[in-house]
């Protein structure tokens, strides 16, 4: 099948900064810290995104830059990094660097590996709003542990799932490899420090994430693993045809059709909700191209997908699966605006900083940064993910129901009858 064409506008990003990926990553490596090198406006979003309680103990904190002369008032980071190891007994600290160094080209690398000891490595990990996009940061961090996954023999063939996913769902994943007899090497990234996978010429890396191109390439690279091509285990059609090429990659042929086809009754009540609605995404998370591939195999048309970032390769089997679907890199959101008030998709998918103007204006939007920490991979995840798109939708349905009566109390003719809400943005 040819893949969608990819129209590239080179819009500004709306998504939220590559430092939140810290929210998820924290709890998924038990044994981390994250020191971020950041501005008291970096603390501010922090702190209002995460919103960690001070007495939780939370692994990550902000090393306050001043602006003004970042090259004098550098923070005692060695005092700092001792108080963590004392307070936190981390394995393992990452360095977020954040916007301020990266304007300033103040480097912090070099300064990472001096603090770096051999019983507590100190890594560098770029992960700027200017640069980075909250789900691409988590490439970042990957990145920054390789060196730290050992060399598997070439002999040694293993799948290494690729991507943070928690952990029952991970769980369901290592489940499932056993009953399809596939030996697994590990995930990357694991639980604890001292648990990641080997990884060499022989691993099969199964990409869980769609935002994790620059470390698999990386791994092929520096280590000869080949990258599983395949769908994102997103969804009864995604998480079939993953399995089914995972097979395939360790010579075994298997049919999950059936159970592609159970999982799709199990969410038909979903379905039937999703059936015929248009959808609408404006990019932020780089999970579009899996969702809408989802949606339109649930018999939804889509309307628009746009994403931050497309890889070709890495993203090739889901643009094959988009083929006749507008697909967009580096949106331009003024024109999706124009677009959504024309078009009037059912739901919007949208950033954080657009979503709740598009509500205001009526426009039934979903945050998409919520898909981000949501359990929604494999056969496990299905449900959920199948929910988050239809709650937004029954939610808004029963927004208007309590607004009926006011309006016909009085405000609003009775005899106008009833509309759904449609989109009254202008350009
Ligand atoms: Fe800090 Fe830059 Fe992120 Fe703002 S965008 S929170 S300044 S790293």
């Amino acid at each position: 099948m040819p893949p969608a064409q990819i129209i590239r506008e080179d819009g500004a990003y709306h998504s939220f900064c590559g430092l939140t990926c810290v929210g998820w990553l924290y709890q998924k490596i038990k044994d981390s810290f994250f020191l971020i090198l950041g501005t008291h406006t970096c603390a501010h979003l922090l702190q209002n995104a995460l919103g960690v309680m001070i007495f939780a103990r939370p692994r990550f904190g902000v090393a306050l830059l001043e602006e003004t002369d970042l090259s004098k008032q550098q923070p005692e980071l060695a005092t700092m990094i001792n108080e963590i190891r004392a307070e936190h007994k981390p394995s393992v600290i990452f360095l977020l660097s954040s916007c301020t160094p990266e304007v300033m080209k103040v480097e912090f690398e070099g300064l990472a590996q001096k603090l770096s000891r051999p019983e507590l490595p100190v890594l560098f990990v770029p992960a700027s709003g200017l640069d980075y996009t909250f789900s691409q940061a988590e490439d970042s961090v990957l990145q920054a542990l390789i060196p730290f996954c050992p060399l598997a023999p070439a002999d040694d063939k293993r799948v290494v799932f690729l991507g943070s996913i928690n952990d029952t769902i991970a769980d369901d994943f290592a489940l499932e490899a056993a009953q399809l007899d596939l030996p697994v090497g590990g995930f990357l990234p694991a639980s604890r420090f001292a648990e990641l996978p080997a990884i060499g010429p022989g691993t099969i890396l199964a990409p869980v994430q769609p935002y994790l191109a620059k470390v698999a390439n990386r791994l092929a690279r520096e280590r000869g693993a080949t990258v599983l091509s395949s769908l994102f285990p997103f969804g009864p059609d995604g998480t079939r045809a993953f399995w089914e090429d995972l097979a395939m990659a360790f010579g075994k042929q298997v049919d999950l059709s059936e159970r592609e086809a159970r999982a799709w009754s199990r969410i038909e009540a979903h379905v039937e909700l999703l059936r015929g609605k248009k959808v609408f995404f404006t990019a932020d998370n780089l999970m579009e191209l899996p969702l809408a591939r989802f949606l339109r195999h649930a018999g939804c048309e889509i309307v628009e997908c746009s994403s931050t970032y497309i890889n070709k390769r890495f993203h090739g089997r889901e643009l094959a699966a988009l083929e006749g679907v507008r697909v967009v890199e580096q949106p331009n959101f003024d024109r999706q605006l124009r677009d959504i008030a024309e078009l009037q998709p059912d739901i919007v998918i949208s950033a954080l900083a657009t979503t709740n103007p598009l509500i205001g204006q009526g426009v039934v939007a979903k945050w998409s940064t919520e898909f981000a920490f949501m359990p929604i991979h494999g056969w496990a995840g299905i449900g959920t993910l199948a929910g988050m798109f239809t709650k937004s939708l029954r939610r808004h349905s029963q927004l208007d129901a309590l607004a009926d009566p006011v309006w016909t109390a009085g405000l609003m003719p009775s005899t106008i009858p009833l509309q759904v809400r449609r989109p009254t943005i202008t350009g």
